[in-house]
C-alpha cells in the first residue's frame, strides 16, 4: 500500500506495545503508538516482578538506566493460614548477577519505556483510544480513533487482557470468566531502611513473596508481596467465578490479607501511595487463539501470554518476548511488501521458537493444577500442623517426624490417595 500514514500502528502503550514499537523504530520504520491513557503506564498495573533478561536484549542500557526498584534475590513461597504462616525462603546471590528479576512500578517504568521509544523515533499519541479497525476486504489497513482514520501496513494489537481489537478482528470472543482473575494491589511506603530490615535484604536487593491460603480467604488465587526501593507492592489475585460464587467483594479480600496478623507487621506505619484493580488472564495455553489476520498481529496480554505457576506470576517478560517475535516478523513483511496472513504467520513460528512459546507449552497444565482447592487451605494447614508438632513442646512424649507428619495428614481429613494425586499433578504441571 502506498497511501499509508505509518508503516506500523501499535495499539496500547504497555510493555508489549512499547517494546514492539521501539524495536521497529530502531529499524528505521515509521511507527505510531496510540495509548488511551494520559501517558503510558497511567492505566497499567502489575504485581511488579519483572523477569528482565529479555529486556536486556531489547534495551542494551536496561540494567544501568531503567527505573527499576530492587533486584530480587529472595523468593518466598508461603502458605498463610488463619493462625500460622509457613514459608519456603530461598535467597541466592546468583540471582543478582546476572540480574534475573527486578521489581518495577508501572507508573514510573512505562514512561521510561515511552521515552526510549520517542528517542528511537516512535510517534506517541497518548490520550487517544482506538475505537475500531479500518479494513479493505479482509485486510486490516489502519485504525479509527474518534474522528481520525489512520492507515498503516501493519496494525499491532497490544491492548491488554480485554483486547477489544482482537474481538473486533474476529480472533476471539470475550474471554470467559473461568479464564480471568481480578487483581487488587496497594503500594505502601514504609521507607528504605524498614524495607531492608523487615524483608531481611541488603543494598538494592529485594524479596518477592508468593502466598496462598488465607491470603485469598481460601479462594483460588493468591497474594503477593514485593519490595520496592522504599515501599511494598502488596495485593491479591482471585479467580472471577470463585469470587462470584462465594459472593466475595474482591477489595474486602485484599483488605483481609493486608490485615492478617502475619502480614500487617510488614506494613506497619506505612503510607498508601497507590491503589488499583486490574483483570489478569489465567487460562494459560487454554487461552491461545489465532494471533494473526491480514495486516494485524496480536501480542502480550491481548494474545493471552500470561503464566501463573504458583511460584511465579509472569506476563511482562512474555509481553516483551512476543513483541520481539512480532517485530521480527513485521520487519520481514515490510521488506517483502507483503502483509498477508501467510506472511505475518511467521510471527507465530517466531514466538514458538522463543522462551515464550516454550514456557507456555511447558506450563500448559499449571492452571488445572492450581484449581485444586486443597492448595488454598488444607495443604497449608497440614504443613503448619507438622511444624507445630515439632516445635510445640507440650510435655507429651516427642514423636519422630514421620508419625508427626502422619498425624497432620490424618488431622487434615485428606486421603493419602488425594495427596499423592496432587503431588503427581504438581510434578506434571510445574
Ligand atoms: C494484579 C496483577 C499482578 C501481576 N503481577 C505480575 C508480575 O508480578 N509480573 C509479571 O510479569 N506480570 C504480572 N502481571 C501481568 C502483567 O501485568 C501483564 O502481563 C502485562 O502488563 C502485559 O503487558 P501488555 O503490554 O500486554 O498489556 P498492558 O500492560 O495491559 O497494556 C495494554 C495497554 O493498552 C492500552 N489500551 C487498551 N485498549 C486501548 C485502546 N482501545 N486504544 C488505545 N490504548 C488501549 C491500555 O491503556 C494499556 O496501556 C500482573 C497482572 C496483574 C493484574
Amino acid at each position: 500500500m502506498s497511501d499509508v500514514d505509518f508503516d506500523v500502528i501499535v495499539i496500547g502503550g504497555g510493555v508489549a506495545g512499547l517494546a514492539c514499537a521501539y524495536l521497529l523504530a530502531q529499524q528505521e520504520r515509521e511507527v505510531l503508538l496510540i495509548e488511551r491513557g494520559d501517558e503510558p503506564g497511567s492505566k497499567n498495573l502489575s504485581g511488579g516482578v519483572f523477569y528482565s533478561r529479555v529486556m536486556e536484549e531489547i534495551f542494551p542500557n536496561f540494567i544501568e538506566e531503567a527505573p527499576y526498584e530492587r533486584v530480587i534475590t529472595r523468593n518466598c513461597l508461603s502458605f498463610l493460614n488463619k493462625e500460622s504462616f509457613v514459608n519456603i525462603d530461598y535467597w541466592d546471590q546468583r540471582l543478582a548477577d546476572p540480574v534475573n528479576a527486578v521489581t518495577v512500578l508501572r507508573s514510573k517504568f512505562d514512561p521510561w519505556l515511552a521515552e526510549q521509544c520517542e528517542e528511537a523515533g516512535v510517534t506517541l499519541m497518548p490520550g487517544f483510544k482506538v475505537d475500531g479497525l479500518l479494513r479493505e476486504g479482509d485486510q486490516v489497513t489502519g485504525v479509527v480513533s474518534g474522528e481520525d482514520e489512520l492507515r498503516a501496513n501493519v496494525v499491532v494489537a497490544a491492548d491488554g487482557v480485554n483486547s477489544f481489537i482482537s474481538q473486533e478482528a474476529g480472533i476471539r470472543a470475550k474471554e470467559p470468566n473461568e479464564n480471568l482473575a481480578i487483581g487488587v494491589k496497594s503500594v505502601i511506603r514504609i521507607g528504605e531502611e524498614k524495607v531492608r530490615d523487615r524483608f531481611n535484604v541488603s543494598g538494592n536487593e529485594g524479596a518477592a513473596y508468593a502466598i496462598v491460603g488465607d491470603a485469598t480467604q481460601g479462594l483460588p488465587g493468591g497474594g503477593f508481596m514485593y519490595t520496592n526501593r522504599d515501599s511494598v507492592s502488596i495485593g491479591i489475585v482471585a479467580n472471577v467465578p470463585a469470587l462470584e460464587y462465594g459472593n466475595y467483594v474482591v477489595t474486602d479480600v485484599h483488605d483481609h490479607f493486608l490485615e492478617h496478623p502475619a502480614i500487617a507487621p510488614f506494613l506497619e506505619g506505612g503510607e498508601l501511595i497507590e491503589y488499583g484493580c486490574h483483570m489478569i488472564a489465567e487460562g494459560g495455553a487454554k487461552m491461545q487463539h489465532d494471533l494473526v489476520r491480514p495486516g494485524l498481529v496480536v501480542i502480550g496480554d491481548a494474545a493471552g501470554f500470561t503464566l501463573n505457576t504458583g511460584f511465579t506470576v509472569r506476563g511482562m517478560d512474555l509481553a516483551a518476548g512476543s513483541a520481539q517475535a512480532a517485530a521480527a516478523a513485521i520487519r520481514e513483511a515490510l521488506d517483502a511488501g507483503d502483509f498477508s496472513q501467510d506472511r505475518l504467520e511467521s510471527y507465530v513460528a517466531e514466538y514458538e521458537k522463543t522462551f515464550v512459546g516454550a514456557d507456555m507449552a511447558t506450563y500448559a497444565r499449571a492452571p488445572e493444577f492450581l484449581e485444586s482447592p486443597e492448595m488454598y487451605g488444607k495443604l497449608g494447614e497440614m504443613l503448619a500442623d507438622v511444624f507445630h508438632g515439632v516445635y510445640n513442646l507440650d510435655l507429651t512424649p516427642r514423636k519422630h517426624i514421620l508419625p508427626t507428619a502422619w498425624d497432620a495428614v490424618k488431622g487434615s481429613g485428606m486421603k493419602l490417595g488425594r495427596l499423592a494425586r496432587i503431588a503427581y499433578q504438581a510434578v506434571r504441571a510445574l
